[in-house]
């Protein structure tokens, strides 16, 4: 007999996973190797940037209160009594109308507050002595990076749970973090069920097909910031797939598996998940693609149970496993960035689902405009790749004509949102 199932919001399936609290153990690494890594703690400035009153230019330092009467027609001479180039510093005194050849980045001689370019000057030499002519006022401060402009010295430069990216790094490097406190990539594994798959390197055969949902898969958990294991796949048989899976479990944090968690006939997941023990958090989602999406609970262990038809799958992963890992990363802003955008075709069909199409996204007359990447079909592969975003379509009676504005979720966009655009995890 077919268990009869429940669908319950997208909200709320999220609200449901987002329950979970743990959070990865730390561990400190070298700068060197943090990339897309996740900050374990707030990183305090401590210096100032910049560390020393700098010159932004190329120029000559000067004391810009001797520049006041100098124009075009009354030129004023400076003595010129040394050169600096960056890394390097100039201790002795400059006094009034001398003034010091500076490259770019050096330190500002003490008593100059003021660096004139030198596009802007001309050098000359009379009686054997280098000299300068200064023919505008130049302010004080002019072309100098003052200290502690950019970053005062115990500011909050990056907080925790932050993706280290480049810019981050760069920052990191400027404060001589050269070893960096992150949390630990969540471990993930990807098992895919199904007597129809074969490997990728393998030759296509009667009834067969490639299994490509795991390599997607495991790419999607990369880029999510966890650590993707590659467990194989599985026949469609219950016993043997119960010691897999137990086995898996020994390996990982959060076991994604694909296929099989239907109500077909060689449909085991459920079952599988019931021998285990483990508490189904939710099985049917009110949601298409992937509304038979399930996710179990065994202790801090997640299952995850994606549908094998490849669009559904790569929706499950990034609406429930995307902001698990980060939230387990401690990443404030774990769920996609959504952002309004408008339709450019016509969904006219009614659905008592919520629709997830695979789209592309231009920009027209001051708003994003979503176009269909393709099939849209729960078992189309085409339509994920070159996606830029997922264009939500709530239930309607009456379907969608283009035009319409409607939430999108953003697919490549770094930094995520605190709650999901479904909403029911404010208070998770
Ligand atoms: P299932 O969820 O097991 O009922 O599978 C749904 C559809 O997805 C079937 O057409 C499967 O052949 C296909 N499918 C299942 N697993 C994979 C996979 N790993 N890669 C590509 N397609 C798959
Ligand atoms: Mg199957």
């Amino acid at each position: 007999m077919v268990q009869l199932r429940t669908a319950i919001s997208i909200g709320e399936a999220i609200k449901r996973v987002m329950t979970d609290t743990k959070n990865q153990p730390t561990e400190t690494i070298d700068l060197i190797q943090c990339a897309n890594l996740f900050l374990a703690e707030d990183l305090i400035a401590n210096e100032h940037v910049p560390a020393f009153d700098r010159a932004l230019y190329d120029g000559y330092a000067i004391r810009f209160e001797d520049t006041m009467e100098a124009t075009k027609t009354n030129p004023i001479v400076f003595e010129l009594i040394g050169e600096i180039g960056a890394g390097f510093i100039f201790s002795s005194t400059v006094n009034a109308f001398q003034a010091v050849r500076i490259m770019t980045g050096a330190e500002i001689p003490a008593s100059c507050n003021a660096v004139i370019m030198l596009e802007d000057v001309e050098q000359f030499t009379e009686d054997h002595v280098q000299k300068i002519r200064i023919t505008q006022v130049v302010s004080n401060g002019e072309r100098v990076f003052t200290k502690g402009t950019e970053i005062r010295q115990g500011a909050c430069i990056a907080s925790k749970g932050t993706q280290i990216n480049p810019g981050v790094i760069g920052l990191l490097a400027t404060f001589g973090f050269h070893q960096v406190n992150v949390r630990k990539k969540p471990i993930v594994g990807i098992l895919a069920t199904g007597s129809e798959l074969l490997e990728v390197d393998e030759p296509l055969l009667p009834g067969k097909i490639r299994n490509s949902n795991s390599y997607m898969l495991l790419s999607q958990v990369v880029q999510a910031g966890g650590e993707a294991v590659y467990l194989g796949k599985l026949e469609d048989d219950l016993e043997k797939s119960i010691q897999v899976i137990q086995e898996a479990l020994q390996r990982v944090d959060i076991l994604v598996t694909t296929g099989g968690v239907s109500v077909g006939d060689y449909d085991y997941l459920p079952a599988i998940y019931e021998r285990l023990g483990a508490t189904v958090l939710f099985n049917k989602i009110a949601m298409r693609p992937g509304s038979v999406t399930t996710v179990a609970k065994l202790a801090e262990q997640y299952l995850v149970g994606l549908s094998g038809n490849p669009s559904a799958s790569f929706i499950g992963f990034e609406l429930f496993v995307r902001p698990l890992i980060r939230k387990r990363l401690g990443n404030p802003y774990p769920h996609l960035l959504s952002a309004q955008a408008m339709l450019a075709d016509d969904y006219p069909n009614p659905n008592n689902f919520t629709q997830l199409i695979r789209t592309k996204c231009v920009f027209e007359n001051g708003h994003i405009v979503v176009a269909s990447n393709g099939l849209n079909m729960s078992n189309a592969i085409t339509s994920i790749a070159g996606a830029d975003a997922l264009a939500i379509l709530h239930p309607t009676q009456t379907g969608y004509q283009k035009g319409e504005m409607i939430d999108i979720l953003l697919l490549s966009a770094e930094k995520g949102q605190k709650h999901s655009v479904f909403g029911g995890d404010e208070d998770a």
